[in-house]
């Protein structure tokens, strides 16, 4: 998530990032306790807190796993650098960085790369 940054960049994108990421462990959690409380209390000695609870756990793991994976598969830029052309690969949750080749600023914007001030 820490992308490193050249300096104090709008931190929107880092921020969306974090955001998905909390939420889906968030969301995880919830389902993960509401599925343990369900087997453990509701359903005592009957099947129906296995039946209730049981599916609640598996999707609290699950869906964590499928919220993570969209953040991840986004992530990937393979870009040529807007000043020199060589290739630059980083991450979609890095704002701006510092071509290896030019030592240039450049701000990465919606998947693109940008020439920086
Ligand atoms: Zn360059």
């Amino acid at each position: 998530m820490a992308e490193e940054t050249t300096q104090a960049a709008k931190p929107r994108r880092t921020f969306d990032s974090a955001y998905g990421f909390s939420f889906s462990v968030a969301v995880g959690l919830i389902l993960f306790i509401a599925g343990l409380i369900i087997s453990l209390t509701v359903g005592q000695g009957t099947s129906i807190g296995l039946i209730f609870g049981i599916p609640l756990l598996v999707a609290g793991l699950i869906i964590p796993l499928f919220m993570l994976r969209d953040l991840f598969v986004t992530a990937e830029i393979k870009e040529p650098c807007p000043n020199c052309g060589a290739t630059i690969r980083t991450s979609d949750a890095t704002l701006q960085l510092r071509c290896d080749s030019c030592q240039k600023v450049i701000n990465v914007r919606e998947r693109q790369l940008f020439l920086g001030e």
